[in-house]
């Protein structure tokens, strides 16, 4: 049974759900929210007390599993995108607003993505697997001599719901989607790939290789489970 305390804490745990609790003196009841991270916020009026704001927690367990299972996987996107000027894409952590042009091949002039008239998402996946193969091929270098991983070759690609794999050879495939991410969260994935060359499993070793390499990345790993939320995957999974 809940709790007897009647003080209203900051951070409030029902069951396996962790809510975070304002209270606001414009509210006149509770009002909760499921935000885009996936973390649920309640606003509770003052005279709200800890029991009732289980109880009304309890009754919309559903509706909140409901939203939080929306928020949480990488697969749910946001809404689709109109390929019209104005209308934003991230490339390495900063959202860039389209320009509709002429003609040509998509790239980014002063900031704006280009994109030609009639495109649509096809070109600009083509582009970011461009520029991600010679962005990622030079920003995997240091960290592959600093691991002395067994690399054979990286290629940009979709991957479904993967960041990355690789094969037995010593292949890396990185998903073109992962050239949105700011830079810090795109060298976790690669760092990720590279101790998976000599330890395929995700056991004690594994980690430890990524711990030695990156200190703290279990914070990278968070974030990086976060920004796939807001991430574009593109209309038919290309
Ligand atoms: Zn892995």
């Amino acid at each position: 049974m809940p709790t007897i305390m009647n003080h209203l804490p900051e951070l409030l745990q029902v069951g396996d759900l962790e809510i975070t609790v304002s209270v606001s003196q414009h509210r006149t009841s509770v009002g909760l929210t499921v935000e885009r991270d996936a973390s649920i916020t309640a606003v509770v009026s003052p005279q709200v007390t800890v029991t009732e704001l289980i109880r009304i927690i309890e009754a919309k367990r559903t509706w909140l599993y409901g939203k939080l299972a929306e928020k949480q996987q990488l697969g749910v996107r946001p809404p689709a995108k109109k390929y019209v000027s104005g209308e934003g894409f991230p490339y390495l952590g900063r959202s860039h607003r389209l320009k509709i042009v002429e003609s040509g091949e998509v790239r980014l002039v002063r900031g704006r993505l280009a994109l030609a008239r009639g495109g649509g998402a096809r070109d600009l996946v083509r582009w970011y697997r461009r520029v991600g193969e010679s962005w990622l091929g030079k920003r995997v270098q240091p960290w592959v001599s600093r691991m002395g991983a067994p690399i054979a070759g990286l290629r940009v690609r979709p991957l479904g719901y993967r960041w990355g794999s690789c094969s037995r050879d010593g292949n890396v495939n990185i998903h073109w989607a992962t050239m949105q991410l700011p830079p810090t969260l795109i060298d976790y994935v690669l760092v990720h790939e590279l101790a998976h060359l000599e330890r395929p499993d995700h056991g004690l070793e594994f980690w430890r290789t990524v711990e030695r390499t990156m200190p703290g990345y279990e914070a990278y790993r968070e974030r990086l489970r976060r920004a796939s939320i807001d991430l574009w995957l593109a209309e038919e999974g290309q």
